[in-house]
């Protein structure tokens, strides 16, 4: 379609747009738009991160280790050694293609990752709303938007009911600012003034709209903005990977001075120079980790891949490393802990108690009074006065999907719905008899949601639901089975008292007002002047089951030493009930409010945040405020949230994270994971893969590392000693790439050890390569460089040097073949380890045994490896010297088991039961 520039849509009429963009109110048709996304393209401003093969192979040729093995092809070949020439560069072209090969699927994994958590936009085409991917939006789209809503491309107002947009990625302003269709905009506006229009990439606070998609993708405002900026190419590195490039850098360094020693050694002692050469460039190769920034890209993007098919989506790849040194989560309860699958219970109204009886949100159901000493007769007024609010001030439905019966919009108004309906209000007929006028939709600050229709007698009528106490303290009158009248102190305490009955049985209550108004436009209806001076009507008392996945998630983060928060909008006693339940904390356990918390500084809330498990009646900015408390005691937090009001604590916490089903689009965007069944177990089984990324790429790296100080150790002590080089090139290069590069893969990639969440958290400033690392890892080349020296010495006194090569190659390559299967687990023994798990591992081991024992057997072979014949019965007993380094680690993991479980354990975060 063309679109002509330099048309300042914000100064035409919008008639004039839809007919230029030849579109309506009821939107393109699904073939029209279509036909559109085609000619156009996709509504993206990065114009997409197109995976580019070509460059993932270029990469691979940039590093020093290629040519560093093509200069050591070429002096092979100058030495006139076809064989180990070929070798060699099949040995970078297979180096190169693996690289590539994994680069390039972690890269495709990410990307789909991308794709998964895309934003989708709200349209209407063919006079029905749909969902569709933000990047599907063409011109002449029309776009529905409701508070929470990211706008998904630039677009003209068509309706807006108080419709509020924060336009500070365009602006930088950050207060929100009031859109209206009709707005006079003079040509020459700027943007921040251009009130008729919604820009991509800004945010609805509150309201609602229709507006016409005049401009995508980098067309838009933020299109222009993007296109002057720079694009980042390639996905930002975690701090992982910059401390382990840094970590890497170091052991480039460390080995090449190492080699370059050997070098001069070497030739000092008369070695010829080729010779001296062509071994020491194989000892960089095989010296120099070149395989570690792969893996920890492969160990992330298939961790990633992981997490996302356990429901949870992560939207920033740094957020999975901190994922796995999580030590608190704070919570949600309703929906999160909670199934979020409301059905009232009980009802109270007029001074009588009634049971509800039915199942989920079914119509079936009864409402019977519950006798109770000294209680008002009820009457079936009242009972209606109740049910006419429940359903009066309700945007949610009920409808029979799949045969079950689900809420369609807020599960806590489609319980109200239904229990309306059971005590005898007919929406249908409310609806005719008393026209919908305004909304205040229920937002979690305000806690209560407000509808006013327009009565038979032609006045305004305020409906409201909302938590009681919030409610009690507008109301001003009570509504009583004889009429309404002002409010006592005695009644105001009676219903305190119904109110904490209901919630201490863990019911979630929700309080029923009304109000009358005097007639007014409805932007001059706010919540500021609606929501006082109530009648109040009624409670109704939901139940809304614990999920029991909850529950053992809890108790594995206790496991875990991760303290689990709940923070919850509900009343406190609902709360404790709940907590109680899930084993959050134990009865009797304090509850902060958000009164109490108000009256606390940051100070006093520091002081006290690490004994409280529980929070009530809590706003958005409260959320932030225990963020911050939990940090300044160092800990690492994670922060659930569905609101737009969230975003702030989703983006102060470390791991933000955000509901796939209840989340806005903005808590989304603010959230560095998301997790799509809204189910608290997501996000402790996702803080267990990043535990197991982290333990994967630390025992990869141990495992290379710890293979590489071995050969350097072994070659440096024979150069030292005058001794032939044990190890030929074409021995370091094999070692390098397929004993020790092709079962790192498989530990890189290993499912995450059984143990994962039986430890502390790991400290947020913890580094891999600290200590322990460095000693475990000298140590265990140490032992290999060890054993494989003793045979060579030992063959060295009998057999010739190429017999005694072989030995020691061979000997090299099965301890390290071994050691890889103890390497999956660092506190684990061996047969703990299920083979299974990993399967690649296995057959990489037992293809590198068989190519071991067919070199000494097949002289072809044996002639690219550089091998001698050795007997069959000589390979198995250096299989059995090869053991050594493995047996004497797993006899060391057993003893410092036995030390630890000995030892009390004291974890940072043990879980006070106070
Ligand atoms: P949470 O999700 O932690 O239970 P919310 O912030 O969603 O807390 O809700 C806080 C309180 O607001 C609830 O306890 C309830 O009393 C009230 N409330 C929740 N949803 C609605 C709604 N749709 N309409 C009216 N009031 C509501
Ligand atoms: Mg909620």
């Amino acid at each position: 379609m063309s679109e002509p520039t330099s048309v300042a849509w914000h100064a035409r009429t919008t008639a004039s747009i839809l007919t230029e963009l030849t579109s309506s109110d009821a939107g393109l048709t699904q073939a029209e738009a279509a036909r559109r996304l085609a000619a156009d393209g996709p509504n993206a401003i990065t114009g997409g991160h197109a995976v580019q093969p070509w460059r993932i192979l270029l990469a691979q040729f940039k590093s020093l280790i290629i040519w560093l093995l093509v200069a050591a092809g070429a002096v092979s070949a100058l030495l006139g050694d076809r064989v180990d020439a070929v070798a060699i560069l099949t040995i970078v072209v297979l180096n190169a293609g693996i690289g590539f090969y994994q680069e390039y699927q972690a890269e495709r994994s990410i990307a789909a990752l991308q794709l998964l958590s895309a934003p989708l936009a709200r349209v209407r085409r063919e006079g029905a709303e749909l969902e569709i991917p933000a990047a599907h939006v063409v011109a002449g789209d029309v776009l529905v938007l409701a508070g929470g809503d990211v706008v998904a491309a630039d677009a003209r107002l068509l309706q807006a009911a108080s419709l509020h947009c924060i336009e500070s990625a365009l602006t930088g302003e950050s207060e929100a600012v009031s859109k209206q269709a009709t707005a006079e905009v003079a040509e020459s506006a700027p943007l921040g003034d251009r009130d008729d229009m919604v820009f991509m990439g800004t945010s609805v606070t509150t309201g609602r709209g229709l507006a016409v998609v005049v401009a995508v993708a980098m067309r838009t405002e933020l299109g222009h903005i993007a296109g002057l900026i720079e694009q980042a190419d390639a996905a930002p590195k975690t701090p992982l990977q910059h401390r382990l490039d840094a970590f890497g850098r170091v052991l480039v360094w460390a080995a090449l001075g190492i080699v370059g020693v050997l070098f001069g050694l070497g030739l000092w002692r008369g070695t010829p120079l080729l010779e001296s050469t062509l071994t020491s460039v194989s000892l960089a190769v095989a010296a120099v980790p070149e395989g570690l920034p792969a893996v920890v890209t492969v160990a992330l993007a298939l961790g990633v891949m992981r997490m996302s098919r356990r429901r949870a989506l992560v939207r920033r790849l740094p957020a999975v490393e901190t994922l796995g040194s999580t030590s608190v989560i704070c919570t949600d309860k309703t929906g999160t802990l909670t199934f979020g699958q409301m059905t009232v219970r009980q009802l109270y109204v007029a001074g009588a108690r009634y049971s509800v009886s039915g199942a989920g949100y079914g119509p079936e159901g009864e409402v019977v009074v519950t006798p109770t000493a000294g209680s008002v007769s009820p009457t079936a007024a009242a009972l209606g006065a109740l049910a006419e609010v429940l359903v009066g001030s309700n945007s949610s439905q009920v409808a029979l999907c799949d045969g079950v019966w689900r809420a369609i919009g807020d599960p806590t108004e489609g319980a109200l719905l239904v229990a309306g309906q059971k005590a005898g209000a007919d929406r249908a007929r409310l609806d005719r008899e008393y026209p919908h006028y305004h909304d205040l939709p229920f937002d979690s600050d305000r806690k209560c949601s407000t509808t006013i229709r327009r009565m038979g007698d032609g006045r305004l009528r305020a409906f409201l639901n909302g938590a009681p106490d919030v409610l009690l303290a507008h109301s001003t009158r009570i509504y009583t089975a004889s009429g309404v009248r002002a409010m006592t102190e005695a009644d105001r305490a009676t219903w305190v008292a119904e109110n904490t009955r209901m919630a201490q049985s863990s019911l979630r209550v929700l309080g029923s007002c009304v109000r009358d108004l005097a007639d007014a436009a409805p932007d001059a209806l706010t919540a500021d002047v609606v929501e006082r001076e109530l009648t109040f009507v009624g409670l109704s008392g939901m139940h809304d089951p614990p999920r029991p996945s909850a529950i053992q998630a809890v108790a594995d983060c206790r496991a875990a030493g991760i303290r689990v928060v709940m923070i919850t909008g509900d009343h406190p006693h609902t709360a404790a009930a709940i907590a109680q339940e899930l084993g959050i904390a134990p009865a009797g356990a304090p509850v902060l409010g958000g009164a109490a918390l108000d009256a606390m500084d940051d100070a006093a809330l520091r002081a006290r945040v690490q004994d409280a498990a529980v929070y009530a009646r809590v706003t958005a900015e409260h959320k932030l405020r225990i963020v911050r408390a939990w940090q300044s005691h160092d800990a690492v937090v994670a922060m659930t949230g569905d609101g737009v009001n969230d975003a702030p604590a989703i983006r102060g916490a470390d791991i933000g994270v955000a509901m796939g089903r209840s989340g806005t689009d903005v808590t989304k965007q603010a959230a560095d994971m998301i997790i799509t069944d809204d189910d608290f177990a997501t996000i402790v089984a996702a803080v267990a893969e990043g535990r197991g990324i982290y333990d994967n790429i630390r025992k990869t790296l141990l495992y290379l590392l710890a293979g590489n100080t071995g050969e350097l150790l072994l070659m440096t002590v024979c150069v030292v000693a005058g001794l032939p080089s044990p190890l030929l090139p074409i021995h370091l290069l094999w070692i390098n790439l397929v004993t020790d590069g092709l079962p790192a893969l498989c530990l890189a990639t290993d499912a995450p050890d059984a143990g994962v969440m039986q430890d502390t958290p790991r400290r947020r400033s913890e580094r891999i390569a600290n200590p322990g690392f460095l000693r475990s890892m000298l140590w265990t080349g140490v032992l290999t460089a060890g054993v494989t020296l003793a045979v060579y010495l030992v063959m060295l006194r009998t057999r010739d040097t190429a017999d005694s090569r072989t030995a020691a190659f061979t000997v090299l390559v099965f301890a390290e073949l071994l050691r890889s299967f103890g390497a999956r687990s660092s506190t684990l023994p061996l047969w703990r380890i299920p083979l299974s798990t990993n399967p690649a591992l296995l057959g990489v081991v037992t293809l590198s045994f068989a190519l071991q024992f067919w070199s000494h057997h097949n002289t072809t072979w044996g002639l690219v490896l550089k091998t001698t014949h050795l007997p069959l019965i000589d390979g198995v007993v250096l299989l059995l010297l090869g053991a050594i380094p493995m047996v004497v680690l797993e006899l060391q993991k057993a003893w410092r088991r036995h030390r630890t479980a000995s030892a009390p354990q004291a974890g940072a975060w043990a879980v006070s039961a106070t």
